[in-house]
C-alpha cells in the first residue's frame, strides 16, 4: 500500500504554488496538486529480472512515478514486459537516442529529453524541427514531456554563449525548449535544472521560476553522493525551494545499493514532510569547507555493480583528507561520466572491468578495481600537501 503523500491539497501550507496543471497519465502533477516522488530503477532495463525487483522496491516505498532509462529498441522490447506489470505510472529517460520517442510515446505516460543531448544528434537539423519531430510522436499519445537540462550535459550553443555565467547558460537552454514547445502548442510538459551542487540547484531553479512562474518543475541534486551526506546536500536545496513554492515534483538522488534505492523515496518524503510543518534542519547555503564526494545514484547504464561498494571504499579512504577543499566525483558509466566529472579535482568513472582516473583535465589512465585506491590516495595527497 501507498504511503499517503504529506503534502495534500487540503492541508494548511505555506508552499503555495504558482505552477499549471499538467498530466502524467491518470496522475495530475503541479497546481496545488500533492508533490510527486519519483525515483529510477538503478539496473540495466533489459535485465528484466533486476529491472522488474527495482520497481517492486520502489513501489513497495511509495513511489508515485519510476522512471527507467532507455537506450536502445531492445531496452524498448524490455519495456513493453515491464510496463504490464507495474502498477505505478513508468516514465522515462530518453537518453542518446532521441528517435526512440516514436516507440515509447505509446508506452508511458512522461519522456524526459535532455536539451544537451539533442544538441549532437543530427547537426543538420535544427533543434526546433528536432522538438517537434518528438512533439509530432508524444502528443497523440497524451504522454507529457520533461526537458531536463543538466550541469554536466547543457547546450554548447549557450554555454558558448555565456561562458562566464554557466547559470544563464542552463536556464537559457530550458527556457528556449519551453519557447520551442510553446509555438508548437504542446502545454503538457515540465522542466528540471539540475546540478550537483545544491547551491546551484537553488539559484537556477529560482532564476527559471522567476521568468517562467507556470511551469511546473522537477527538482533534484545530481550525484549527490552517500548518505547522509547525499541527504544533507538535497535537503539544503529542497529546503530552498519547496518552501517558496518553487517544484512539483522531487528525487532525491543516493548512490546506495540496488536493493536499498527504497531510501531515496523515504528521504524524500521525510524532507518534504519536515518543510510541511515547519521543521528546516539545513542552512540556507551549503558550505563545502573540507571534502566534498559527489557520486551517482547509478541507473541502467551502471557498468559495473562494485560501483557503490567503490564509492562507499573511496569516502572511507578519503577521511583523512576530511578537512581539505577537495572534490572527489565517482560516477557510474562512461557515458556521463567524463563530462560529471569535469568540475572535480580527481574524477573517477567505472567500466567494466577497469576505473578510469583523472586529475582536474589531466586523464591519468584506466586502473583496476582493486588497484584504483591506492593510485586515488596517491594522488589525494599530491594536491593536499
Ligand atoms: S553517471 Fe552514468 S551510471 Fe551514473 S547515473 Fe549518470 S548515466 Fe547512470
Amino acid at each position: 500500500m501507498k504511503m499517503a503523500n504529506p503534502l495534500s491539497p487540503t492541508k494548511k501550507t505555506s508552499m503555495q504554488r504558482q505552477s499549471r496543471e499538467i498530466k502524467i497519465g491518470s496522475v495530475k502533477l503541479g497546481g496545488q496538486n500533492p508533490i510527486l516522488v519519483q525515483s529510477m530503477a538503478a539496473t540495466r532495463t533489459q535485465d528484466i529480472e533486476g529491472t522488474r525487483r527495482q520497481i517492486a522496491i520502489l513501489e513497495k516505498a511509495g513511489a508515485d512515478l519510476i522512471r527507467i532509462a532507455i537506450d536502445s529498441q531492445k531496452d524498448v522490447e524490455a519495456l513493453k514486459i515491464l510496463r504490464e506489470e507495474a502498477k505505478t505510472p513508468l516514465v522515462v529517460d530518453l537518453q542518446e537516442s532521441y528517435r526512440l520517442a516514436e516507440f515509447l510515446a505509446p508506452l508511458v505516460q512522461k519522456i524526459r529529453y535532455n536539451p544537451g543531448h539533442l544538441h549532437h544528434h543530427e547537426k543538420g537539423k535544427s533543434k526546433q524541427d528536432k522538438v517537434a519531430w518528438i512533439v509530432e510522436k508524444v502528443a497523440p499519445h497524451n504522454c507529457a514531456l520533461r526537458v531536463g537540462v543538466n550541469c554536466g550535459s547543457v547546450d554548447p550553443e549557450w554555454l558558448e554563449r555565456y561562458p562566464k555565467d554557466h547559470e544563464k547558460a542552463i536556464v537559457s537552454s530550458a527556457i528556449e525548449n519551453c519557447e520551442i514547445l510553446d509555438k508548437l502548442g504542446f502545454k503538457n510538459y515540465l522542466v528540471s535544472l539540475k546540478d550537483s551542487d545544491p547551491n546551484r540547484v537553488v539559484a537556477v531553479n529560482k532564476r527559471f521560476h522567476l521568468l517562467c512562474p507556470s511551469v511546473p518543475l522537477h527538482l533534484g541534486v545530481t550525484e549527490a553522493g552517500l548518505p547522509p551526506e547525499g541527504v544533507i546536500k538535497t535537503r539544503v536545496a529542497f529546503e530552498q525551494l519547496l518552501s517558496q513554492g518553487i517544484g512539483d515534483t522531487v528525487r532525491v538522488s543516493l548512490t546506495v545499493p540496488f536493493e536499498e534505492k527504497g531510501q531515496e523515496i523515504y528521504v524524500a518524503r521525510g524532507i518534504i514532510e519536515d518543510i510541511q510543518n515547519g521543521r528546516f534542519r539545513s542552512v540556507s547555503y551549503y558550505e563545502n569547507a573540507g571534502l566534498n564526494i559527489i557520486s551517482c545514484p547509478s541507473c541502467s547504464r551502471v557498468e559495473n555493480e562494485k560501483f557503490v561498494e567503490l564509492a562507499q571504499k573511496v569516502k572511507d579512504m578519503a577521511v583523512f583528507a576530511k578537512s581539505h577543499k577537495l572534490t572527489i566525483a565517482i560516477m557510474g558509466c562512461r557515458v556521463n561520466g567524463p563530462g560529471e566529472t569535469d568540475d572535480a579535482d580527481l574524477g573517477l568513472w567505472c567500466s567494466p572491468t577497469f576505473v578510469n582516473l583523472k586529475r582536474k583535465d589531466e586523464f591519468l589512465g584506466r586502473f583496476s578495481y582493486e588497484d584504483i585506491l591506492p593510485r586515488l590516495k596517491t594522488e589525494i595527497k599530491r594536491l593536499i600537501t
